[in-house]
């Protein structure tokens, strides 16, 4: 699923890192089953819209597996059948990353820790100083902040009020994804 596209020479890339749920597809809570799976209105424009030199990197908390509300194997399913949804509508992500660990696990990947952009760094070579984070939670735009890209939190999902949110305010602050696209493009 994952394209690597590292070459020593070439310059560092910039990317959008972009959560999943309350960003892209509507969040509903420890979702797993494809049936469920239901776009942002706009969500689909918005990443086709994003400028071809930023690649499109998805990074997102399942706890669900942890949890025992779904199994790895079906994340995985669900992550495959919104990836190919995607590419019929004509977006190529280039990366998909989860944490599947539950906040008393403590490890090193579920956001706002930087482990899962730590791969997609070291996968694709990417500049963290001219990327972009994207995401409706707090622990999103920490995430963000905790490795140097400007973020943007949109007000579809929680909108940063999540249970035991943190206090961090966003470079931006805009209503969906697309308008955070639009920011992107300014
Ligand atoms: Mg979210
Ligand atoms: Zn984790």
């Amino acid at each position: 699923m994952l394209k690597n596209r590292l070459d020593k020479n070439a310059d560092r890339k910039k990317a959008v890192f972009l959560d999943r749920d309350g960003v892209i597809i509507v969040d509903k809570n420890f979702l797993w089953e494809i049936k469920q799976l239901e776009f942002i209105p706009r969500a689909v424009e918005a990443l086709k819209a994003i400028p071809t030199d930023f690649l499109k990197i998805i990074i997102s908390n399942q706890s669900g597996i942890a949890r025992g509300y779904f199994s790895a194997k079906q994340a995985e399913k669900f992550n495959t059948a919104l990836l190919a949804e995607l590419k019929k509508k004509g977006v190529i992500i280039d990366g998909m990353y989860y944490c599947p660990h539950s906040p008393e696990n403590n490890c090193e990947c579920r956001k706002p820790k930087i482990g899962l952009f730590e791969s997609a760094q070291r996968q694709f070579n990417i500049d963290y100083t001219r990327s972009w984070m994207i995401g409706d939670k707090s622990s999103d735009i920490q995430a963000g902040k905790n490795i140097g890209a400007a973020t943007i939190q949109v007000l579809t999902g929680y909108a940063g009020k999540e249970e035991g949110s943190l206090d961090v305010i966003a470079d931006q602050t805009v209503g969906d994804l697309y308008e955070a696209v639009e920011t992107i493009k300014k």
